[in-house]
């Protein structure tokens, strides 16, 4: 502590120090994974409650760290996020995205969509649309099989600007879905104008909907609001056989969730695929 105070020696606690060292180190860490090649996709199926066909897959990034093991989104994205490499680590995961689904059409499966998660940091650079252009592109992937998740609160920081950016990209093919829709605010008005193919209830409605009714209201209402808007509408985090009736009960279009499927890696998704 430069001038003794109490806040500033306060600061420099070995707890303190021990945490910004391991934020560096896994930082770095995340930087040389990437390098390395410690990243990979699984894939969750997504499915259609009318014919009940796979129509597409969500890719979720997973980090095989050298000493942790495997890591799980949540033990690294929000550090990805906070210091910019979430668009390196974005750019390979889209890549490698586009560049599995092509190889699934090659080997003779159903055409699928594959759907990635995208940051908010990720969708402002500068040149993004010209990034996801070169990632189809450079994989032979067609446009039509590529969508986008983005979240609310992405979306609404700067509307104007997501449109113009989305319409780059769909006037391609490329389609875009709302993330964890319900948990942030959307303006009902901005909604209208994004060109936006899908509405996903976040899965915290779907947990608790067989006890809680204002859930299932939520549920209900997001659904007819995707209708309204002419979006599709998909319920995540499906687990029960309960659950996926009140859906199809109350007009939801498609399901994703442990119900039909955990994320799996792609070898066993090629499988599943085969099987139906
Ligand atoms: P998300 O996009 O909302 O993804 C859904 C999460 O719910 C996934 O967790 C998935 O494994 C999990 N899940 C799926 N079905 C069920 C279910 O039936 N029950 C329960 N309890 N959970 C289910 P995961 O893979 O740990 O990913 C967590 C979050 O990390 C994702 O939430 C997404 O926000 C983020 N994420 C994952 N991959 C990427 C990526 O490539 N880029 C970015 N920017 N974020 C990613
Ligand atoms: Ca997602
Ligand atoms: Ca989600
Ligand atoms: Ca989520």
């Amino acid at each position: 502590a430069k001038n003794g105070g109490r806040d500033s020696f306060q600061f420099f606690t070995p707890e303190m120090n021990t945490k910004a060292h391991e934020r560096f180190a896994m930082q770095d860490a995340i930087r040389k994974g990437i390098a390395r090649s410690e990243f990979y996709l699984d894939y969750q199926p997504q499915v259609d409650l009318r014919s009940g066909r796979i129509f597409a897959v969500e890719a979720l990034v997973r980090w095989r760290h050298p000493v942790l093991g495997v890591l799980s989104p949540a033990q690294f994205i929000s550090l990805a996020e906070e210091t910019g490499l979430i668009v390196p680590l974005g750019d390979w995961v889209l890549n490698e995205a586009c560049r599995q689904n092509k190889a699934w059409q090659d080997a003779g499966l159903a055409h699928l969509s594959v759907s990635v998660n995208v940051s908010a940091r990720q969708f402002q650079e500068k040149d993004w649309p010209g990034r996801v252009i070169r990632a189809l592109e450079e994989n032979g992937l067609e446009a039509e099989y590529l969508e986008l998740e983005l979240t609310e609160s992405l979306l609404m920081r700067n509307v104007d600007q997501a449109i113009a950016t989305m319409k780059e990209l769909q006037v391609l093919g490329v389609h875009f879905a709302i993330d964890d829709f319900g948990t942030g605010y959307s303006s009902l008005s901005a909604l209208k104008s994004l060109p936006v193919s899908r509405l996903k209830i976040d899965q915290s409605f779907v947990r608790n909907l067989a006890h809680d009714e204002d859930d299932r209201s939520i549920i209900s209402a997001v659904i007819s609001l995707g209708q309204r808007l002419n979006m599709l509408v998909i319920a995540e985090g499906v687990e029960t056989e309960d659950q996926l009736a009140f859906l199809r009960a109350n007009g939801c279009d498609e399901a994703q969730g442990y119900h039909f499927s955990r994320p799996i890696e792609p070898k066993a998704m090629a499988d599943l695929l085969k099987l139906r």
